[in-house]
């Protein structure tokens, strides 16, 4: 063949492709059409359509636009005209505690003592073979007045094993007689510091109650750790219940347990990669406990942070536990608590040395995650940024202070101020009997006004991340979003919702799951919102949330999730 005509037929080649499809782009493995979507990209917030190639969108546009990157084996999704969003990102779980819950007993939705003793008894007899009844999800309010449990009740029923629940807020435990005596807790039993065996006043004896993590360990430890295999298996049933609620990405905050957020967690997860069956993308961070962070810490953050940087599993975060809840009174406050002024809480770490190690972790670059519910414990975290930031220079280190309860009025512009991540969980502000009667007489009325301050924070400037602190409430995503932006209960109290002013516009709690959450993990250049080019996480939802009345978003069913351009969950019939 001649130049020329070599030329001439390339002229044909393009001109018959040309005019088989006009503007034919490359195929796409996947294409999503006829989708109501909302992109969270501010610049094209709407969209029908995506194409995805090799996990990744390449194209976001209109049906016509898509239809274009559809080849012979280009898989199509019909998302029927349905709302479809960036797939959830929760800011804060504890996966692998949440995963076994999924088959423990939960008493989240009783309210009456005697009601869970009767579903205790019969969960028990059920599983004659556990050698623990374990479980969680007790309240406060159950047990008037003290509202702290007891182990006569659990006597009663279950006298031969040990009995050993979990309060819904992950901060208290209510144990039987059987439980105390494996764990070796007798009256004569000292106080672990920072935990509390609580007493019968006249006659000593522990009552079943036990306060705070450090007591929590001295029953913990006698309890038989579940094997590897079991806890893959929980793991397995986790990212279901995760993908069927349309979550794509967690970040996880260390265990409730201590140790939890190691690299033992990451090679379970690692494990699932291996096999296939990862379907949620994971940044973890590690536990540090008091008194110090060990050398042998330090090195497994650097082996967490080498082997594990990318899209599915990351680690080399920590997490610190400065205070308690403010239910307990354990939550460190500036001053007393207002129907105790005995008592402010205290610090769980030293205050120069949670200093001097939130300095080291930020001049190695180790995003810092700080548990900090009272004002004072809230005040500290930012101090602690603020003195990393200055001592080292360190530009957009993006720490995070979790859960922020009650922050004191002159810390709220710190937050956009010193750029402090706000990673918060809507669900916890429920205005239910638990809130409204047992949370906010500890802090009074001049300090309620600043109870979960999510829109105040959002206003001076910071980042809010949204999450669900599961297993503590639950892992959809819904029922928070649904709270952020009308605190009010689901059956509409208290009317005009509880602190109106600190509700969140719908779109911005739809970023707080999305968007700011990827930008809380320093994602949010490959996630959180759809964008050419990011990572093809989506999820398709029942309803467009823009067109339900508030109070009906917590009722979002998921028919579609989609995670690295795979089918993760589709709901029957979709
Ligand atoms: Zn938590």
């Amino acid at each position: 063949m001649t130049t020329n005509m070599r030329l001439w037929s390339s002229i044909a080649v393009w001109f018959a492709l040309s005019v088989a499809g006009i503007g034919q782009k490359a195929p796409a493995d996947t294409i999503l059409l006829h989708g109501r979507i909302y992109t969270v990209n501010a610049k094209h917030p709407w969209a029908q359509a995506l194409a995805i190639r090799d996990g990744k969108l390449v194209a976001v546009g209109s049906d016509k636009e898509i239809a274009r990157y559809r080849g012979p084996s280009t898989q199509v999704l019909d998302a029927k005209g349905r709302m479809v969003l960036p797939g959830i990102t929760d800011s804060h779980v504890h996966f692998l505690d949440g995963s076994f819950s999924l088959e423990r007993i939960n008493l989240e939705d009783v309210k009456d003592r005697d009601e869970a003793v009767r579903q205790l008894k019969k969960y028990a007899d059920a599983h004659p073979k556990d050698a623990w009844v374990l479980g969680r999800g007790w309240s406060y309010p159950m047990f008037p007045p003290t509202g702290l449990p007891d182990k006569k009740y659990l006597d009663a029923a279950i006298p031969d094993r040990p009995v050993y629940l979990e309060g819904f807020d992950g901060h208290t435990w209510w144990a039987n007689s059987k439980a105390l005596e494996l764990a070796h807790i007798t009256k004569d039993t000292p106080d672990p510091t920072g935990g509390e065996i609580v007493r019968d006043p006249k006659t000593g004896e522990p009552t079943g109650a036990i306060k705070e993590d450090a007591a929590d360990d001295l029953v913990r430890r006698v309890i038989p750790d579940p094997s590897r295999d079991e806890k893959l298996q929980a793991l397995r049933a986790g990212l279901k219940h995760a993908n069927e609620l349309g979550v794509t990405r967690v970040h996880v905050m260390g265990g409730v347990n201590p140790g939890e957020g190691d690299i033992s967690e990451i090679d379970l997860l690692d494990q699932l990669r291996k096999s296939g069956e990862l379907t949620v993308r994971f940044y973890i961070a590690y536990r540090m406990d008091p008194p110090a962070v060990t050398d042998a810490q330090l090195k497994q953050i650097e082996q967490m942070r080498q082997k594990f940087h990318d899209d599915w599993l990351a680690g080399g975060v920590v997490k610190f536990f400065l205070d308690g809840v403010i239910e307990t009174h354990t939550a460190a406050m500036l001053a007393p608590y207002s129907d105790d002024p005995a008592v402010s809480g205290s610090l769980l770490w030293d205050p120069e040395k949670y200093k001097q190690y939130v300095a080291e972790f930020d001049r190695r670059h180790v995003q810092v995650c700080t548990h900090a519910i009272g004002d004072r414990a809230i005040r500290l975290a930012l101090d602690a940024y603020e003195n990393a930031a200055t001592t080292n220079g360190t530009k957009d280190a993006r720490h995070r202070i979790e859960h922020i309860e009650d922050v004191s009025a002159a810390d709220i512009p710190r937050f956009g101020k010193l750029g402090v991540i706000a990673s918060m969980q809507p669900l916890h502000a429920y205005p239910d009997d638990d809130t409204l009667n047992v949370w906010a007489p500890r802090v009074g009325p001049e300090r309620v006004q600043r109870a979960w301050a999510w829109h105040s924070i959002q206003a001076a400037g910071g980042v809010l991340a949204f999450g669900s602190d599961w297993p503590i409430v639950t892992l959809s995503p819904w029922p928070g979003m649904q709270n952020a932006v009308t605190r009010q209960t689901t059956d509409g109290r208290p009317a005009g919702g509880w602190l109106p002013s600190e509700r969140v516009s719908l779109a911005d709690a739809i970023k707080g799951y999305t968007l700011n959450a990827a930008f809380a993990g320093h994602r949010e250049k490959n996630e959180g919102s759809l964008e050419v080019g990011k990572l093809a996480d989506f999820i398709a939802i029942s309803q467009d949330l823009f067109d339900v009345e508030p109070p009906r978003i917590g009722n979002t069913q998921v028919l579609l999730t989609v995670v690295g351009g795979r089918v993760a969950y589709k709901s029957e019939g979709f």
